[in-house]
């Protein structure tokens, strides 16, 4: 008999590429996720069932068995930790860049720098790696405005066309990480349920490949 099997989808920017990776891995949702407002989804397989939540909380439902597996960006899972989770497959979609940014034509700071950021954890491991000490505030949106009005020297947050930093008059300065959304799937689902995940890893690998052979 088949067990079932639950998705963790990210909602948001990261939905919208990975449901065709999905319908390649012909998992198809019963109904438009876009319109409806429900959390978990049918899908046209009996025993597998999608649930669409926060990014930052699949890891966490993944971790605990809530979901099987699941889609998060790689800024998601280097913020929150991922210590239970496997990571198989980049699924090479919602890419973009984790960097640090100045106003452009900032004074030099002398001291310790002052950084606004919702990549806490991130953010103090990047800055103690360059050896330098500084002060984190946590935001939870805006970061660009932070530098603006005063509250912080440097900002951490995600770039992709440089377009939002761009229009508030900031500059991206060093690069941190890539991102990309990854598969991720729980350690005790990939022992117990290994049979059922083995074949979606591999269509999901297969759809990636066939993404990017077509240049996408
Ligand atoms: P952009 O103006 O194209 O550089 O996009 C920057 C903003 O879009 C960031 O502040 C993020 O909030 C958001 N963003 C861009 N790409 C992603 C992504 N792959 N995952 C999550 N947020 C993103």
């Amino acid at each position: 008999m088949k067990q079932q099997l639950t998705i963790a989808l990210s909602k948001g920017r990261i939905l919208k590429d990975t449901l065709p990776l999905l319908e390649a891995a012909n998992i198809l949702p019963a109904e438009d996720i876009f319109s409806s407002r429900k959390l978990i989804f049918d899908t046209n397989h009996d025993n597998i069932k999608l649930v669409v939540i926060r990014a930052t909380d699949v890891p966490t439902y993944v971790e605990h068995g809530g979901a099987d597996m699941g889609v998060a960006g790689k800024d998601v899972l280097m913020e929150y930790g991922a210590k239970g989770v496997y990571e198989p497959l980049d699924l090479d979609i919602a890419r973009c860049k984790l960097m640090t940014a100045s106003l452009k034509d900032a004074p030099p700071v002398s001291g310790r720098i002052k950084v606004a950021t919702k990549f806490v954890n991130v953010t103090k491991e990047y800055y103690a790696r360059q050896g330098h000490q500084v002060d984190i505030i946590k935001l939870y949106g805006a970061m660009e405005l932070a530098p603006i009005m005063g509250l912080a020297d440097r900002i951490v947050d995600i770039v992709d066309t440089g377009n939002t930093m761009r229009a508030n008059g900031l500059v991206p300065l060093e690069e941190i990480a890539y991102v990309s959304s990854r598969l991720v799937v729980g350690k005790a689902a990939m022992k117990m349920k290994h049979r059922q995940i083995q074949p979606i890893i591999e269509q999901l690998a297969a759809a990636v490949e066939a993404r990017k052979s077509e240049g996408k």
